[in-house]
């Protein structure tokens, strides 16, 4: 694959050019002290020089040592929000002249690119793909959303503490599922094209061809990435063993920290549990069927039939970590997490899901 390169002071004009082709640009920003994903007037909004400092329990932005826009790893939220958004409208029902009236809801819907999704954002897309565009029953805004993304992928030149993407062989590098993909140094991008939509953009750039100097500073960006992860996941074989660990005394120890707060599961960019509600209007002549995100941390999640299965904390996140590391292996063909970290930055009490699933499967003492 041939690399370009594309000056620091050029990258605007990869936002025009996205622009000129109809998509609305949506990239990191600082907002309530944190990286969020939002929609960019002009590449000056991008975090140049902000990393964050994140550990269990703890995400806090700081001074990079250099001005990096891409310097950062991960902020609470990925492309999640944007596909499978945590409210919408299914369907509305009326009453008229003409008795009462279903109507499916859409969403407006218009093409969207993105700057600066990372390899584990890429992964994790592919499995909710698995989940909301390719399964038996596919759910037609988050295809129709989908089909008309452009994701402009950066590699991570340094790992945050809570990364682990090497050991789900997720990151800390892009190999697909980008349209182009950026290794940022300091002076500029390198540019990998990985589909056509990418190589007409790539064409308008008009790039010059990067020079071996260049890409060699890349590699070391990716090899120090790696180096930097100490966090390792269990290989998924032995995740697996999880399923005969049901009554492991481990998940009463976790239950005595765990709040059932949710904010794992609304972080994470591979959940994808919903509930339904009925809305009417104060005149009781219209109603509406809304999809919320919800989580199996809540009491209401297990409800079944006139009961609620899953009363205990234990419970509920012991069928959070079964799901998501063994059972999806069976459902999606892989463990459902893709290494990024989040749960564990963002768990107000600091539970740390490679410590549980070290200390379940291979009887480390953490
Ligand atoms: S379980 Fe945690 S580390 Fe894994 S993908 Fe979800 S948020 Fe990221
Ligand atoms: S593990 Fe942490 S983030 Fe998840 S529900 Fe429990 S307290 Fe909340």
């Amino acid at each position: 694959m041939t690399q370009h390169f594309l000056p620091k002071q050029q990258l605007q004009l990869l936002i025009d050019c996205l622009r000129a082709e109809g998509y609305g640009v949506i990239g990191p920003k600082v907002k309530d002290d944190a990286i969020v994903f939002e929609e960019l007037a002009d590449a000056t909004e991008l975090p140049y020089g902000i990393e964050e400092d994140s550990a269990p329990g703890r995400y806090q932005l700081k001074k990079a040592r250099h001005k990096r826009a891409f310097a950062f790893n991960t902020g609470p939220q990925g492309l999640k929000p944007f596909l499978f958004a945590p409210e919408q409208e299914l369907w509305r029902a009326e009453h008229t002249d003409d008795g009462l009236i279903f109507r499916q809801s859409f969403p407006a819907i218009r093409p969207l690119a993105f700057i600066g999704l990372r390899a584990c954002d890429l992964a994790a897309l592919a499995l909710q793909d698995k989940h909301f565009a390719e399964g038996p029953y596919p759910d037609p805004s988050y295809q129709a959303k989908r089909q008309q993304l452009f994701i402009v992928a950066v590699n991570c030149s340094r790992s945050a503490s809570t990364c682990f993407c090497v050991s789900t062989g997720d990151g800390p590098s892009a190999e697909s599922g980008f349209d182009l993909c950026l290794d940022e140094l300091d002076r500029g991008y390198l540019i990998n094209v990985g589909s056509d939509k990418g190589q007409r953009i790539a064409d308008k750039l008009g790039l010059e061809a990067a020079s071996g100097a260049k890409r060699a500073v890349a590699t070391r960006q990716h090899q120090r990435a790696v180096q930097q992860q100490e966090r390792q996941m269990p290989d998924e074989k032995t995740l697996m063993t999880l399923v005969d660990k049901l009554d492991d005394q481990r998940w009463q120890d976790i239950a005595e920290r765990c709040l059932a707060c949710g904010n794992c599961t609304s972080v994470c960019p591979t959940c994808f549990c919903s509930k339904q509600e009925s809305h009417s209007d104060i005149k009781g002549q219209a109603s509406s069927q809304v999809r919320l995100w919800d989580s199996c941390f809540s009491e209401q999640h297990s409800y079944i039939v006139g009961k609620v299965i899953r009363n205990e904390i234990s419970q509920r996140y012991r069928q959070w970590v079964l799901h998501k590391l063994a059972n999806w292996q069976l459902q999606y063909g892989r463990s459902g997490c893709v290494g990024c970290g989040r749960c564990i930055a963002w768990c107000p009490v600091a539970i740390d899901l490679v410590e549980e699933a070290r200390a379940l499967c291979l009887g480390d003492k953490p």
